[in-house]
């Protein structure tokens, strides 16, 4: 696309995991039974009164920090009104005009990713943060279409809710998800949420219009909701760009709505026009008296932050020598990331374990869409098995078996070795009778060795490799047979 630029902005909303909900003592855990976790504060009932969740706050600041946010001094919560059923009070405790946090920004690395349309955008880029506030999460509406039935649940209600907005400094859909992983990576590394986008802990809406190359103005904005994964971020996305240059393309006017991705038939549709935008009438929350957030405090939550995934990149390429793609890849996965430093605490081979990681470990989790702690493949086990490549008792080919067979049988490398008896043969005293035979056997291939045909070898070495079922080591067969054929 050059006659056009995409100018996104995100808006990430993120539950926060603290035991109770924001302004109640209600629990917050996934998964209880519909209205069990609810009170007279989070049901809205006349006269019960909102109490700040210090954690939550707590959380928020962390948050603000990782993301190189300015602090505002003084806190204030308003009320946003409107009315749905899955919102008891008619109103949402939220911040408007002085949100807890602002100007930050979030550096990306797009160092990994071949961009679609054969444009790269290697290396960093900025990604500025408008603001990030605090508010509740509303109830959530079920609906049975076969009964013609809504339920709802207000379970979720009140839980502690995060809104990162940013600026609109992203230009095409893989830098989005790009900006999506790095966030998600900050919220999990500080521990503030699970980010689960399956149970709604996470979700992003984003902010989309063209304009022409040049131009300063931005073009009219669609928003894009109801993305329920990265994929579908990603999709939604380069739908709506094909959608709106062909607008442009057509001199036709882009309609400034929002707009809903529907994941079946992988398109958006009009949700609301710009004349249907609702008018929230913002006001303070008069229940909740603002307060001054003690720079002491920053301090000292500044003082129990964790080290950051760019922390942790930069320690790795130095520590570790890994190159930026490695460390990028394996950071970004805090778990991952652990289980690489376990297993170099096992094994002090950071760049072979980075291999194996990058490559056929991480084949395996995509393949069976799970976590690196559901594998049942321990750093340990890790280890074990690239130092039975190292003393030469198995292939580099068996080993890519073996860790498959591991992981299917949830046992040890070196178990699996024991009971089928793969341990590679290198022993010259156990080859020697073996190549000898085969020398014996191919009279042919040894004449043609000796006539000039060196390939003539590599058919020895397969008959060798097949007398011992594949066991023998190559290298070292290579070098006997050789040994032996120049001597005769
Ligand atoms: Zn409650």
């Amino acid at each position: 696309m050059t006659k056009y630029e995409v100018v996104i902005g995100l808006e990430v909303h993120v539950h926060l995991s603290t035991k109770t909900k924001a302004f109640c003592g209600c629990s917050t855990t996934f998964g209880q039974p519909p209205n069990s976790s609810t009170c007279p504060v989070c049901l809205g009932l006349p006269g019960a009164l909102p109490v700040l969740n210090k954690e939550a706050f707590r959380s928020a600041i962390k948050v603000a920090l990782a993301l190189n946010c300015e602090i505002r001094e003084k806190v204030k919560f308003d009320r946003k009104n409107y009315y749905y059923p899955d919102l008891p009070k008619n109103y949402q405790i939220s911040q408007y005009d002085m949100p807890l946090a602002f100007n930050g920004y979030l550096d990306i690395y797009t160092v990994r990713n071949k961009i679609s349309n054969g444009v790269s955008s290697e290396g960093k880029k900025r990604i500025n943060i408008t603001r990030v506030h605090l508010e509740e999460d509303a109830g959530k509406l079920i609906h049975d279409p076969n009964k013609n039935l809504s339920y709802v649940d207000f379970n979720r209600a009140g839980i502690p809710l995060l809104e990162i907005v940013s600026e609109p400094d992203i230009r095409n859909s893989d830098e989005a998800c790009e900006y999506l992983k790095n966030l998600k990576a900050i919220l999990l590394y500080l521990g503030v949420s699970n980010c689960n986008m399956e149970e709604g802990s996470l979700r992003c809406d984003a902010n989309i219009s063209l304009r022409r190359a040049g131009e300063k103005k931005l073009g009219a904005k669609v928003e894009l909701k109801n993305m329920n994964s990265f994929k579908a971020v990603k999709s939604a996305l380069e739908y709506e760009i094909e959608r709106q240059r062909d607008s442009f393309e057509r001199n036709a006017e882009i309609v400034q709505e929002t707009r809903l991705w529907d994941s079946d038939k992988l398109l958006t549709s009009t949700m609301r026009t710009k004349e249907e935008t609702q008018d929230y009438r913002y006001f303070p929350e008069p229940d909740l008296v603002p307060f001054s957030i003690d720079t002491k405090e920053i301090g000292l939550i500044t003082n129990t932050l964790p080290e950051l995934p760019k922390q942790r990149r930069d320690r790795f390429i130095n520590q570790y020598k890994l190159t930026n793609i490695e460390a990028d890849v394996i950071i970004m996965d805090k778990a991952i990331a652990d289980y690489f430093e376990e297993t170099v605490k096992v094994l002090n081979s950071p760049k072979i374990i980075s291999n194996w990681l990058t490559g056929d470990i991480m084949n395996e989790l995509n393949l069976k869409n799970i976590s690196i702690d559901k594998l049942g493949f321990t750093p340990k086990m890790l280890a074990e098995l690239i130092g039975l490549i190292d003393n030469a008792s198995i292939s580099g080919k068996m080993a890519k078996a073996l860790l498959r067979e591991c992981i299917e049988k949830r046992l040890p490398p070196e178990e699996i070795v024991k009971q089928k008896d793969l341990k590679q043969i290198s022993g010259e005293s156990e080859l020697d009778e073996i190549i000898q035979k085969v020398i014996e056997e191919n009279t042919k291939s040894v004449n043609d060795y000796k006539k000039g045909k060196t390939a003539a070898v590599m058919f020895l070495v397969g008959q060798v490799m097949r007398h011992t079922k594949g066991k023998a080591n190559p290298e070292v067969v290579n070098k006997l047979l050789k040994k032996k054929l120049n001597k005769e």
